[in-house]
């Protein structure tokens, strides 16, 4: 049988496709794509000619199966999405869990994630994180998820719009207060990357004094909770001391 790869593409400068990518890209029987003609671009400028095959989530679970029995009948066929590494705030966990649960061999092929390249730059804890995609568009329900990271002990990492991100960083400001160190990261890879980090007020006053920022893709990072912190930091040397009175 065949094997199902899950390659990772770049997220804005083509420079970061991998070796390995191209070369799967290259010897692969068929690319399944979301948007063909998006990942049509990307191919041709790679000059990769391998066929490809829509698979979107509105036709997911039909053709997923399609696809897996395509790997059993000894085919390869590799995974892209529009960008980064597909599965990561993107469709296709229905033909991975498929492929997976009949079988069939799965292998990634790292590269770039937003959420990952975000991070590495940001300047905030990166030991502990959560990864939690996009927000709700609903107010309320946008208040109640930013509200769960109130005690947070990890960096929080979201997926946002460019049209929604001047009211989320006003809802941050509201829900975890203005003193809650945020993080965002636009554009990454290309050629108007750029960071702002601070309090939720000095990102919003960066994001107007130039309309041009309140376009292109963004991830949008929340600190730790400081008091939570330094109350495990105490709780820690506490501990440190108890065990030196330990036999
Ligand atoms: N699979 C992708 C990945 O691995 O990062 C994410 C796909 S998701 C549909 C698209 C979202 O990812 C964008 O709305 C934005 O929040 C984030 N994103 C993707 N590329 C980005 C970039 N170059 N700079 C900042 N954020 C990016």
């Amino acid at each position: 049988t065949g094997t199902l790869f899950i390659v990772a593409t770049p997220i804005g400068n083509l420079s970061d496709i991998t070796q390995r990518a191209l070369d799967t890209l290259n010897e692969v029987d068929l690319i399944a794509a979301e948007d063909t003609r998006h990942s049509g671009k990307l191919l041709s400028h790679f000059g990769v000619k391998t066929k490809m095959f829509p698979l979107h989530d509105h036709n997911e679970k039909q053709k997923s199966q399609l696809l897996v029995n395509k790997i059993k009948e000894g085919q390869n066929i590799a995974l892209i999405s529009d960008a980064g590494t597909p599965l990561i705030s993107d469709p296709s966990y229905n033909l991975v869990n498929v492929a997976r649960e009949q079988g069939v061999a799965v292998v990634p092929i790292p590269g770039p994630s937003a959420v990952i390249t975000a991070l590495s730059a940001a300047g905030l804890p990166t030991d502990k994180f959560m990864f939690c995609g996009f927000l709700p568009v609903k107010q309320q329900a946008k208040i109640t998820e930013i509200e769960a990271h109130k005690q947070a002990i990890y960096t929080s990492v979201f997926y946002e719009s460019p049209r929604r991100i001047l009211d989320t960083l006003a809802t941050i400001q509201a829900t975890l207060g203005d003193e809650r160190e945020v993080v965002l990261a636009k554009e990454l890879t290309k050629h108007y990357e750029a960071f702002s980090k601070g309090s939720c007020q000095s990102i919003i006053e960066w994001l107007n004094e130039d309309t041009d920022r309140l376009q292109g893709e963004m991830v949008v990072m929340i600190s730790p909770n400081k008091e939570e912190q330094g109350l495990s930091a105490e709780a820690d040397a506490l501990l440190r001391r108890l065990m030196q009175d330990l036999p």
